[in-house]
């Protein structure tokens, strides 16, 4: 079997205007084979039979693995359809993408600009930066205030919609300002999924993401990845990940290319009903600060509406205390008490109990999963009125 890097064996052409049903369940499958599987399975190997010049693409498993480079594919394949210039490399966890970014792009007397309100390990990642010499500024990602600290930075860091405040900064806007003074740009994409969002064709230069939340889809594995478009850019953040190790197992690769064929079915209705859930909570009285990014009133609206496909499948909302929310958490049945979002089976979680993230403490982060929407909204109304007391 061929699995060559060059694109040699890559399979048929899609029609250019095929849908995104019909490329998530064909994105990144090789070339049919006689007697072999439409998606080949994992190729667990720490090293590959190498006779004479050590010469790749497969040499040794931290560099190279042929069950990665199909779902790199896949995943440029959705990230960045019809551009050559484009490439992809996955990673064993989002956190390593994000990290593999920002340590290979920045040097000691860089500056970079993160959001403040953006994923819980970022004042980490702050603290790391920090301590090597490399200064870091933040600001909220709503109303595209990242502008205001951009002078003279490096990289522009951008998470739109933020977790978990759901809130969008214009993506082409603070691109445009960051390219005018030679800053890179890039994109936390996780939320939206590439369904969602396409951060390169809004401008960015990386489009990062958690493949363990709604890309996967089914709550079982870890993964992350960045789509880059410059090749120098995404050199540097190869080497990382080389030296670095932080590399996806064969096991993983292959459970996340296998999950993204139903990516299309799964975001379609866990967004759908995400929509229906936030139309439902802003008629309850005990619900305040109900956000979510495809609801017409939404204050993100009309920049998601122009840069975003689908709008996610997270709704966040306050309940008046913490002993309200714990309540409603504990009556819900058909909704796990859990933390990440986007697997087929909803989530909620009280996000104050971390203490990371500047949020009320009756702040809810709702991840709409999979089931017969009735059946949710059911619940969630029933665990309402019960929290209630
Ligand atoms: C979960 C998440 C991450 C981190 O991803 P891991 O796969 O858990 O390392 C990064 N950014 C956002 C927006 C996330 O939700």
């Amino acid at each position: 079997m061929n699995y060559s890097t060059t694109g040699a064996d890559h399979g048929p052409e899609l029609p250019a205007r095929a849908g995104d049903g019909t490329r998530a369940v064909r994105a990144g499958l090789p070339e049919p084979v006689k007697h072999e599987p439409t998606l080949p399975g994992p190729v667990f190997a720490a090293h590959f039979h190498l006779p004479g010049a050590p010469t790749g693409p497969y040499t040794y498993g931290r560099d190279e693995n042929p069950t990665w480079t199909l779902l790199e594919r896949a995943i440029g394949e959705l990230e960045a359809p019809g551009r050559d210039d484009a490439e992809t490399l996955v990673f064993a966890s989002g956190m390593a993408a994000i990290s593999s970014v920002l340590f290979s792009q920045l040097r000691a007397g860089d500056a970079v600009v993160l959001p403040n309100d953006g994923y819980q390990a970022l004042p980490l990642v702050r603290s790391q930066l920090e301590t090597y010499g490399i200064e870091v500024r933040t600001a909220p990602t709503g109303g595209d205030a990242q502008l205001d600290v951009l002078d003279g930075a490096r990289l522009l860091w951008i998470e739109t919609p933020s977790n978990p405040g759901l809130d969008v900064c214009d993506v082409r806007r603070l691109a445009e300002a960051a390219h005018a003074q030679g800053a890179l740009v890039a994109v936390d994409n996780t939320l939206a999924t590439p369904l969602g969002q396409r951060p390169l064709e809004l401008g960015a230069d990386f489009a990062v993401a958690s493949g363990t939340k709604q890309l996967t889809g089914h709550g079982d594995v870890l993964l992350g990845y960045v789509t880059g478009r410059d090749a120098a850019a995404m050199a540097a953040v190869r080497r990382w990940r080389k030296i670095v190790g932080a590399i996806p197992g064969p096991m993983e690769a292959w459970l996340a290319h296998r999950s993204i064929a139903t990516l299309q079915l799964r975001v379609e209705r866990q967004n759908a009903t995400a929509l229906a859930l936030a139309l439902a909570l802003r008629e309850r009285p005990e619900v305040t600060g109900l956000r979510y990014p495809g609801l017409p009133d939404d204050p993100s609206h009309t920049i998601a509406s122009q840069q975003m496909r689908r709008y996610g499948c997270v709704v966040s909302f306050t309940l008046p205390t913490r002993a309200r929310a714990d309540r409603f958490l504990d009556a819900l049945r058909l909704v796990d008490d859990a933390t990440s979002f986007g697997g087929v089976r909803s989530t909620a979680e009280r996000r104050g109990r971390w203490g990371g993230d500047a949020v009320p403490e009756g702040f809810i982060r709702f991840s709409v999963g999979a089931e017969d929407p009735e059946d949710l909204m059911a619940d969630v109304l029933r665990a309402l009125a019960e929290s209630a007391a």
